[in-house]
Parts: structure tokens; C-alpha cells; sequence
């Protein structure tokens, strides 16, 4: 689960981390009022979405004047704000944060996250903030610092102070820092977090270290635990169909392909799409209906499947062992009798009832194509949609 940036901020706030104080402001008024709260001017009007780059794509705003936080909130509102991680339609500001200038001599990047490799947390920095990470991962890779924390001890202080002296920080910045790493890593571990990335982490001319911005993942199945961060989820940030998916109880990720699939349990839904994309066609989705299904998920299933306009063809594939495929072969007839079919349909079913389900399906007027096994149907739901290039 992603959140915004100045909620990001208030917790590494709340763990000690030295950020700017600012305001968030859901309206032009609120953003006027935030930055007299706020005192002397300059401030920076920040647009609030789920995603980066919002520097380079005009969503931030340094304003000299109350007029031009007018100005640039009333621009930034209800904007479309397109970045390199949004995708060409953009993501609408619906939210702004107003934070108070800060002088700025060095911009560092630091980040923490689970590093699946090396099976640890690990703290990435570098003396290139500011910019795309990922560039300075391309062309000067030698830029990035790495450090494993110990699972049991933690980010260790040594650690934390080479890391300081890496980014070529000196004096008073240096004990900064070695905080800044510490405290970050209490949240990430005490919030079940991720990644957590402060880019720009910044020396003010001062020599203080300040979050600029701030990035926070949560981790899903960790969330039961963090009532309080479950709060912060903005449903506006994400994808509807995903969102349905959950209301239901449904594992579903939107993909790029034109295959939609329905399956049962996660293993079965990965061996789906590596079984399709075998066969030359791509899946439009992974939609996991799990173990006990009923019509009624069945039917939401469907539905979620039928509402995104890239699918050219349906490939449900399930295995009836909980449920027997009878009850999953009225659940499906029903579905398609309620939602309409617009696209060919592959229908596979094994495990227990599997000739009472196939009987039904092929008792209906339905235009269902029944599949032997899961690479007849994946070869056939490619042979009717053709292969998406
Ligand atoms: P991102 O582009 O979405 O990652 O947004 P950031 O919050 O990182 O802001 C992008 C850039 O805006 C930063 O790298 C800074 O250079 C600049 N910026 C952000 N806040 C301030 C500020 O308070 N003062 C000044 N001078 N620049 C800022
Ligand atoms: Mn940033």
C-alpha cells in the first residue's frame, strides 16, 4: 500500500526525522491559509499523488508571494498531472501540500528496502539526490552505497557512519545523517514497511539534514497489525477494478495482455498465465478466485474481467476440489447469462464432478468452448483472440 507524501512525512516526523513543517490542503482557501500558518515566504506547493517525478512535470512550486500559492494551487487542482510513473492519461491532484522553503546545499538520495537477494533489509544512499535513482543506477552505478542491516541487531551505528562518510558528508551533518538512518529504519521495521526513500534527502547551508520528500510502502499482508496506517490508504490513488476485486475478497492484478483469466488458488493462476504466454499470448490480468468460490464471486469475477476493454478473450481455468466443477459450471453459465458475453469464452474444468460440470456447460445455449486440459485451452483462447503483438 502506497501513501502520500506528506502523510510519508508525518511519520518519519513521528520517528524524529527532521522534515520541513507544511500543511496538507484540499482546497485553493486551505492552500492560502496553510502558507500563512506557515510564516515567511518562500513556500513550495507540492502536488499530491501516488507517484514521482512530480518535479520534472511541473507539480511542484516554489511561490514567493500568497498571490502565487493562489496561483499555482488553483492550477495544480483538479489538474491532470502527467510524470514518467503515472502513464500518458496522468493521475488527478485532488490534494496539495504546502511546506515552507528550504535552503538547499546538497541533495542526497537514501532509501531502505527488502532486498529479496540478499535476504535483508538494505540501506541504499547516494551523494546523486534529487534525481531519477534509476539513472544514476544506469550511468554511475559506482554512486550508489549499499548496506545490509543485520536481521537481529539492525542498522548498526558503524554502519549508519560509514554510510555518512560515503555520501562525503562532513561535521555536524555527519551525526545528522547517522540519526536520520537510524530512526528511518525503527519505521521501516516497526511499520511493517517495504520501502521507505527520502529523495532529496538535503544539507540545508546550515549543514542540517532534512526529508525534502518522502516515499512510503507498506506491506499488504502486514497491515492488519498498523490500524492506524491502514487509515491513510487513498482509494482515490488506486485502481477500481483492483479495488472491487478486494471488496470481494478477489486477488486481482490488471496486466497489459488481452487474455482474461479466472482461476483458483494463486499456483493455478501463475501456471495460467506462464501456460499462456507459452503459447505466444499475453494475459490481461491475474484474477485468483480462491479456494471456496460461490457463484456469487464467480459472477464478480466476470464482471471485473468483462469491464476492462483490453480483453479479447475469457480462459477460465479452475479446479474443483473444495468446489465441485458442477457448482463452478452453473456459477459460470449464470454469470454469463447476467453480465452478457462479448468475447469467446474457454472454459476448463478438472477435479471432483468434473463430467456433471462439463455436461452443463455443454447443455447451455451458451457459446462456451470447453477445454481438455490447460494447454488445449490456452491454445485454444490464443487461436480465437490471435496473438496480441
Ligand atoms: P518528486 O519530483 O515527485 O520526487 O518531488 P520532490 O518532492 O522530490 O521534489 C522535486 C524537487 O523539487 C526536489 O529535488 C527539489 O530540488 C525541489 N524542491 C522540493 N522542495 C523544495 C524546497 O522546499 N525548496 C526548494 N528550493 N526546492 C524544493
Ligand atoms: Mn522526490
Amino acid at each position: 500500500m502506497n501513501i502520500h507524501e506528506y502523510q510519508s512525512k508525518q511519520l518519519l516526523a513521528d520517528y524524529g526525522v527532521t522534515v520541513p513543517d507544511g500543511h496538507p490542503a484540499f482546497s485553493v482557501d486551505e492552500a492560502v491559509e496553510a502558507a500563512e500558518t506557515l510564516g515567511e515566504a518562500p513556500w513550495v506547493v507540492k502536488a499530491q499523488i501516488h507517484a514521482g517525478g512530480r518535479g520534472k512535470a511541473g507539480g511542484i512550486k516554489i511561490a514567493e508571494s500568497q498571490e502565487q500559492v493562489r496561483e499555482y494551487a488553483d492550477e495544480l487542482l483538479g489538474s491532470q498531472l502527467v510524470t514518467h510513473q503515472t502513464g500518458p492519461e496522468g493521475q488527478t491532484v485532488r490534494r496539495l501540500y504546502i511546506e515552507e522553503g528550504v535552503d538547499i546545499a546538497n541533495e542526497l538520495y537514501m532509501s531502505l528496502i527488502v532486498d529479496r537477494d540478499r535476504e535483508g533489509i538494505v540501506l541504499m544512499a547516494s551523494s546523486e539526490g534529487g534525481v531519477d535513482i534509476e539513472q544514476v543506477a544506469d550511468e554511475t552505478p559506482e554512486k550508489i552505497h549499499k548496506r545490509l542491516a543485520d536481521p537481529q541487531l539492525g542498522l548498526a551505528e558503524f554502519q549508519a557512519r560509514q554510510m555518512a562518510f560515503d555520501l562525503g558528508l562532513e561535521g555536524g551533518s555527519v551525526f545528522e545523517a547517522v540519526e536520520t538512518m537510524r530512526n528511518l529504519y525503527d519505521l521501516f521495521t516497526d511499520l511493517d514497511c517495504s520501502l521507505a526513500e527520502i529523495n532529496p534527502l538535503v544539507v540545508t547551508g546550515d549543514g542540517e539534514v532534512v526529508a525534502l520528500d518522502g516515499k512510503i510502502n507498506f506491506d499488504g499482508n502486514g497491515l492488519f497489525r498498523h490500524p492506524d496506517i491502514r487509515e491513510l490508504r487513498d482509494e482515490s490513488e488506486e485502481d477500481e477494478a483492483e479495488l472491487e476485486a478486494k471488496r470481494h475478497g478477489l486477488s486481482y492484478v490488471n496486466l497489459d495482455g488481452n487474455i482474461g483469466c479466472m482461476v483458483n488458488g494463486a499456483g493455478l493462476a501463475m501456471s495460467t498465465m506462464d501456460i499462456i504466454k507459452h503459447y505466444g499470448g499475453q494475459p490481461a490480468n491475474f484474477l485468483d478466485v480462491g479456494g471456496g468460490a460461490d457463484t456469487e464471486t464467480v459472477a464478480t469475477a466476470f464482471k471485473i474481467i468483462t469491464q476492462d476493454p483490453e480483453v479479447q478473450g475469457i480462459f477460465i481455468n479452475i479446479f474443483g476440489g473444495i468446489m465441485k466443477c458442477d457448482v463452478i459450471a452453473n456459477g459460470v453459465v449464470n454469470a454469463v447469462e447476467e453480465v452478457g458475453l462479448e468475447v469467446p469464452l474457454v472454459v476448463r474444468l478438472a477435479g471432483t464432478n468434473v463430467e456433471k460440470g462439463r455436461a452443463i456447460l455443454e447443455e447451455t445455449e451458451l457459446d462456451i468452448i470447453p477445454a481438455d486440459s490447460m494447454a488445449d485451452g490456452a491454445q485454444q483462447i490464443i487461436d480465437v483472440v490471435g496473438i496480441d503483438e
